[in-house]
């Protein structure tokens, strides 16, 4: 075992108790193993020198080999500095320092050759750099070959553990170790297979790079590594679940079920669909709990997936609910479902923050007792009152603004854990989908109901809007209806709320009536108010609804063919994507169109390209992706969760899947990692289900 590596920092020659709990508070370096895992984040190229005159083209650090003109010492008190004029054949720079150049000065001398390497910044009509590095040229700069750069802290900095001071550490460690034998972290047979260098020569690569090629590869390996690991945490953690977790068995789907199916369902499901049930299906038979996310395009039909999932349960005598993020969004669920399930026996309730005390009462008492067989509703439904005569299933809407905790909550509802299904909003890029609910199985819808037509998507300046009403009154005059929709982002909140109103102005006018009638909601609205809006514009009194993001989530118009997104450049690729979802749920050709003022950002271009381009949300995701990253779009808790030191999801996509694929094959062939060849990945394993202690261990 790599005992040696386990040894205190504190005991590293440079380091000592001051600097070594530094390091653990700043970095969470505690031991000879975290420190050699502490990778530099990028390289510099020592090897390569830069001329003055290019200075202006180079973005960063600069190397320059050259003669001091001069040294001169100016001002006095605290703005004392050093000056040295620096020249090459091509140029003059400044180089200062303003502290500590005691040391500095009496070794600068004229006709000497020095390297220089630092920060170029400019300044006034020169350029200049401060505090850089200057040492005498030896002429064996070629071989000093590529110098790593490692993340520090200010208060580390302080200590001299700066980028610079880390290296020392490292190189020490690593000089150390050349009388240590390391041992194979990842399994011979995949090192093999997929041609990874060996720790030993990987760790020394990625600290201290003879060549850049092998830094990559090194980092290749260590980023592979990491998600080898995460991968082997979550299958673990989703087949212990299973093991803890005997699920309530729906041993039949049951007579309410096929009933249902025969006479109630409007439309035949789509293939997509009905293998996802099959699915379902499978996992609620098996005796095992289930905790399936279900995956699909805006429209592609997943409430009747849940409401037939859910069906399946109460056949077997199993309550079941509904969770939605919002109480628009449990509202129209609540609406939707009653109207699918008239003239069953199913009894079916709303339970919302806004729902009356009395009312309240009486649902939590027909929950006890059974007599609700399925409870639509928002986090309300959460609270530890809530509780029923038998709860079997739980499906949750929208996923990512739920939490595991908020999961785990759920499964406390009954003595047997119910059986979960969670459905995102979006479509989740497939490797955040492979990390972030790696623990649980994953359902893709991949097909639209038939006879949708497909989106067409426009984009249009500002200037064009003479246009884009012509074209909203031609469709207008063919019978269809209209969104307009206004950003409104909570930390301007005031701001929108104006701009939307003007908006609102703006359109009454263009759109008088009484040829026209225009609807308007948003978040400052009394809820009774924003019904009656909706309502408007449902039954097709109103031809157009203004609104804020609002109906995001929102309502479901199939008359209604035109979108125009007012200042797309505000909205991120997803919401776009969600938004754009509102129409082309009819029969008719449907339109977007993204309207954007004249000078964008390359971002907003790619996004708003991206939407024109395509109305696939898998791909729209993934672009997202590249240009957001994780963070942004799982929300930082989440992201925050995972903890990746090297690997990057945005960028390391088929090195996910790798890992994934690998992680279950090797779980396969030793399900508890009692090979010894596995005894690396064992003990990593056991560290992380530790680390979060709700989970159940493996011994
Ligand atoms: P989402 O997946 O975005 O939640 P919904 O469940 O709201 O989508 O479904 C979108 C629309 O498609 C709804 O009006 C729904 O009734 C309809 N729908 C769902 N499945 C089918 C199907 N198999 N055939 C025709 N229409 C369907
Ligand atoms: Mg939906």
């Amino acid at each position: 075992m790599n005992q040696w590596l386990q040894t205190h920092i504190e005991f590293l020659k440079g380091v000592g108790p001051q600097r070594a709990k530094l390091l653990r508070d700043e970095l969470g370096i505690a031991t000879f193993h975290d420190l050699l895992y502490h990778f530099p984040f990028r390289y510099i190229d020592r090897s390569q020198f830069h001329l003055i005159k290019d200075i202006p083209q180079i973005d960063g650090y600069v190397q320059l080999k050259g003669q001091i003109i001069s040294v001169s010492e100016t001002g006095t008190g605290r703005q004392k500095r050093l000056n040295v004029k620096f020249q090459d054949n091509t140029g003059i720079i400044d180089l200062l320092w303003f502290q500590g150049y005691k040391y500095i000065l009496p070794n600068l001398k004229l006709n000497t050759t020095y390297i220089v390497f630092g920060k170029a910044k400019p300044y006034v009509n020169t350029w200049n750099i401060s505090h850089p590095e200057i040492n005498p040229a030896t002429g064996n700069e070629a071989s000093m070959g590529w110098q790593p750069v490692y993340s520090s802290t200010e208060k580390l900095t302080a200590s001299g553990l700066h980028s610079k001071g880390i290296q020392k550490l490292i190189e020490g460690l690593l000089d150390l170790a050349s009388k240590v034998y390391f041992e194979e972290t990842i399994p011979p047979k995949l090192i093999r297979e997929l041609k990874l260098p060996a720790f030993g020569a990987a760790i020394r690569a990625i600290h201290m790079p003879a060549d850049v090629g092998l830094a990559q590869k090194a980092r290749t390996r260590f980023k592979f590594e990491e998600l080898l690991n995460l991968q082997i945490e979550l299958l673990l953690r989703k087949s212990i679940n299973l093991q803890k977790n005997s699920g309530q068995v729906v041993a039949e789907v049951g007579q309410i079920f096929h009933d249902f199916y025969e006479n109630n369902l409007p439309f035949p499901l789509t293939n997509a669909q009905k293998k996802v049930l099959r699915e379902i299906r499978r996992d609620i038979g098996s005796g095992f709990q289930m905790n399936r996310l279900l995956q699909g395009d805006v429209g592609s039909g997943k409430t009747v997936v849940a409401l037939l999932t859910i069906l399946m349960g109460i056949g077997s005598g199993l309550q079941g609910a509904l969770m939605a993020p919002t109480e628009i969004l449990a509202n129209q669920h609540f609406v939707g479902l009653s109207e699918l399930l008239e003239g069953t026996p199913v009894n079916i309730a709303l339970l919302t923050g806004s729902t009356k005390k009395s009312v309240r009462k009486e649902i939590h008492a027909k929950l006890l007792s059974g007599e609700i067989h399925i409870l639509v509703g928002t986090h309300a439904l959460l609270e530890d009152i809530v509780q029923f005569k038998n709860l079997g299933l739980v499906v949750i809407d929208e996923q990512h603004r739920f939490g595991v905790e908020q999961r785990s909550r759920l499964w406390k509802k009954n003595t047997s854990p119910p059986h979960i299904l969670v459905m995102t909003a979006t479509p989740i890029p497939r490797t955040l989908a492979m990390t972030y609910y790696g623990d649980l199985d994953v359902s893709v819808i991949d097909e639209l109901p038939p006879g949708r037509k497909p989106i067409t998507t426009k984009h249009h300046f500002e200037k064009d809007r003479s246009l884009v009403f012509g074209f909203i009154r031609r469709e207008i005059a063919l019978g269809r209806q209209i969104y307009i929709v206004y950003p409104l982002i909570q930390e301007s909140e005031t701001l929108d709320y104006n701009n939307l109103m003007d908006g609102y102005e703006a359109i009454s006018r263009a759109f008088p009536l009484p040829d026209y009638r225009v609807s308007i909601v948003h978040g400052k609205m009394k809820p009774e108010v924003k019904d009656y809006e909706m309502q408007q514009f449902v039954e097709g009194k109103t031809q157009i609804m203004i609104a804020t993001t609002v109906i995001e989530v929102g309502v479901n118009v199939p008359n209604a063919s035109v979108m125009v997104i007012e200042s797309s450049e505000r909205f991120g690729l997803s919401q776009l994507h969600q938004l754009r979802g509102r129409v082309g749920r009819g029969a008719e050709q449907s339109y977007c169109l993204l309207m954007t003022g004249n000078k964008l950002s390359a971002d907003t271009k790619k996004r708003i390209h991206t939407m024109v381009r395509t109305n696939d949300g898998f791909e729209i995701s993934e672009v997202d992706l590249e240009l957001r990253g994780p963070g942004d779009i799982m929300g930082t808790q989440q992201s925050g969760n995972l903890d990746l030191k090297i690997a990057d999801l945005a960028k390391d996509g088929p090195l996910v899947a790798l890992a994934r694929e690998k992680a279950r094959e090797l779980l396969t062939d030793d399900p508890r990692l009692e090979k010894p060849e596995h005894v690396f990945l064992r003990l990593e394993a056991i560290k992380r289900l530790q680390d979060k202690p709700n989970w159940a261990e493996i011994s």
